[in-house]
């Protein structure tokens, strides 16, 4: 079985001293950390980093260039150093209204810049109490993921459990990533294997273990518990 890949998202958090906490991270020396801070912090981590946390950016925009006022492209994050970029986090799908083919053309960008791709999936409380959990993951992944699996890995996050303190329990989180490894499977044949699913939601230091301990579960997408080096080391460590 492969290292868990950490990675943190740091949301609209962190000033410059921030940058401490990637150094810490990096001190650490353990492999398969990968940490999105806000774009006014990429280059500073970068270089704090030292290529021992890989650093990425948490949207991208669709096109290369042009008049996009305070956008950012796939190509300005991969210049900066980065090496991933988020797409599709509740968060922009809420706040900024992005739909399936969105986050696609933004998948496809970041393929384009070289980029690794992390593309976010996730129900709402209720459509999960609805019974529509697998529905809704099922059409975000269709209409979301680009062509090819390189470079490609999801997160699942059930909207519901982000900054909530709640997760789902180790058998729904089973279910839903057998479900989405199955998805994987059918859009892109025995390739959909290697493609590494990541659970996001209310993971913390105590919970990681048995979150990631399900399968097809190769790793978590941390936000609160990202941003200090101790507890997003401590949720490496539990994770093994
Ligand atoms: C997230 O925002 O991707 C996330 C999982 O947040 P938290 O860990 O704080 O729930």
């Amino acid at each position: 079985m492969s290292t868990p890949l950490i990675v943190g998202n740091w949301k609209m958090n962190g000033l410059g001293e921030a940058v401490t906490e990637i150094a810490a991270m990096a001190g650490a020396g353990r492999a398969n950390l990968w940490v999105a801070p806000p774009f006014t912090l990429i280059d500073r981590a970068v270089i704090v980093a030292a290529g021992a946390v890989t650093i990425g950016g948490q949207d991208c925009h669709a096109a290369f260039s042009g008049a996009h006022t305070g956008c950012v492209s796939a190509a300005m994050l991969a210049d900066l150093g980065a090496g991933f970029v988020i797409i599709g986090h509740s968060e922009r799908r809420t706040d900024n209204g992005e739909c399936d083919a969105d986050v696609r053309a933004k998948a496809l960008a970041a393929r384009a810049a070289g980029l690794d791709v992390i593309v976010c999936v996730g129900e709402t409380q209720e459509q999960r109490d609805a019974g529509a959990a697998e529905a809704i993951v099922g059409a975000q992944l269709a209409g979301s993921l680009p062509d090819a699996v390189d470079g490609l890995i999801v997160a699942y996050e059930p909207v519901w459990a982000i900054g909530t303190g709640r997760t789902p329990t180790p058998a729904d989180v089973a279910a839903i990533h057998g479900f989405i490894r199955a998805q994987l499977l059918a859009r892109f044949g025995l390739m959909g294997r290697g493609v590494r699913i990541l659970y996001g939601g209310s993971v913390k230091p105590d919970n990681a273990a048995l979150l990631l301990g399900q399968p097809h579960v190769g790793g978590a997408l941390v936000g609160g518990a990202s941003l200090t080096a101790a507890s997003f080391l401590a949720i490496a460590a539990a994770a093994g």
